[in-house]
């Protein structure tokens, strides 16, 4: 059996909580129901079960239940925006505005739209790690249809200006669709509060189980209509048609209730063992911070090592520590990460650094033998130098 390192690599995924997995667990067999069966108890079961959830889900960010449209994650859900968008709204204009540290999921699919005759403006961060609001709103043209700008960060945890890209948005009449997959269930989000007209998240970021997701479409001032990625049988209202994943859904429901009851405690617990781990990090010679500590989510941070290659660094700690240098998405390739340079951080740094995010099952004194581990590898490797 191999033994397992400090798991300090929670944006990349999470563990489910034991309690969501208990929710989940009658749903694969003795609940098995197709939740679109009308006609008999094994249906009716599994959509009250999934009525359940997806008022848990909505609760968690201030919407109605009819505003939750279930996909098979984040990335499904971050499509299903933009292209759904795009193609309803290709009357009005083909003008996207983005900015350069998305995930993949929407700068890979805003390529695709220029691929198709969309024109797509990607706006720069500064070294901060977030957009300019000015420039923001000066990128506005009278055919852009959407902006989709992420919620916070997934590589630096920093949050972006988002009450105030709501504004802007609200008063160019355009729509704002944010990828929230690392702020729903972590820190207060409200769609309405926040003014965000569409918004995806995601069940295995936030202690739920992997492959379900879900996508915020508001239904009033202003009604978002999106044409689907796939048609079938016209589930979720038309917008994602297929059979639900019924064990899924309600484990994301499960793990939704859990956040909106413990994330305020939560939050305070992991920020005061984040910020130990940072000052412990920032006291050994060479080493800075990525982002602006005033924006950061409170269980991430993301340090350069002035002088050792992150994936040196990394394999040095990982038989104790489970790090990455980034997202684990694009983690395999070994260019310095997009992310970080897009903050104005050079090669050099950019490929010395490293993302710590903590989360609900990290302990005190797992921040303290990290904190020994980081510092004997850091010395070890300054020495063969
Ligand atoms: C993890 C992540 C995604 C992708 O989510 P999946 O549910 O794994 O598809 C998208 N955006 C951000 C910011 C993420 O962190």
């Amino acid at each position: 059996m191999t033994s397992y390192p400090i798991y300090f690599d929670y944006n990349a995924t999470t563990p489910c909580d034991p309690r969501v997995v208990d929710a989940m667990l009658p749903f694969f067999s003795r609940d098995f129901g197709n939740a679109a069966s009308r006609s008999h108890a094994y249906g009716w079961v599994a959509e009250e079960a999934v009525d359940i959830a997806r008022e848990e889900v909505a609760a968690l960010i201030g919407a109605e239940v009819g505003e939750i449209v279930f996909t098979s994650g984040a990335t499904e859900a971050v499509n299903l925006a933009i292209r759904g968008v795009y193609e309803m709204y290709g009357v009005k204009g083909k003008h996207i505005i983005t900015c350069a540290i998305e995930h993949k999921a929407v700068l890979d699919t805003c390529h695709y739209l220029e691929s198709i005759g969309g024109e797509v403006t990607v706006l720069p961060v500064n070294r901060d790690g977030r957009i300019d609001i000015e420039e923001l709103e000066a990128a506005i043209r009278p055919d852009t249809v959407l902006i989709s700008i992420m919620y916070a960060n997934n590589e630096t945890g920093v949050i972006m200006p988002v009450k105030g890209i709501g504004n802007i948005a609200k008063k160019h009449r355009v729509l704002f669709f944010s990828d929230a997959t690392q702020a729903v269930g972590k820190i207060p989000v409200d769609v309405l509060e926040d003014g965000i007209d569409i918004m995806s998240f995601s069940a295995h970021k936030m202690y739920g189980p992997k492959g379900v997701g879900a996508l915020y479409v508001r239904r009033k001032d202003p009604r978002v209509k999106l044409t689907p990625l796939q048609y079938g049988g016209g589930h979720e209202k038309g917008m994602r048609s297929g059979t639900l994943n019924v064990p899924g859904i309600v484990g994301f429901g499960k793990a939704a209730e859990i956040a909106s009851r413990e994330m305020n405690d939560e939050l305070v617990r992991l920020r005061g063992l984040r910020d130990e781990l940072l000052r412990g990090l920032l006291s050994i010679e060479g080493t800075a911070l990525n982002g602006n500590a005033e924006f950061l989510l409170p269980h991430t941070c993301n340090v350069s090592f002035g002088g050792i290659e992150s994936q040196v660094l990394i394999s040095h700690l990982n038989k104790h520590l489970a790090v990455s240098s980034g997202s684990a998405c694009t983690s395999a390739s070994l260019e310095p990460s997009y992310v970080l340079r897009a903050l104005g951080i050079g090669d050099e740094l950019a490929s010395s650094s490293i993302r710590f995010s903590l989360g609900r099952f990290t302990t005190h004194e797992e921040v303290s033998r990290a904190l020994g581990h980081v510092n004997e590898a850091v010395g070890k490797l300054r020495q063969e130098a």
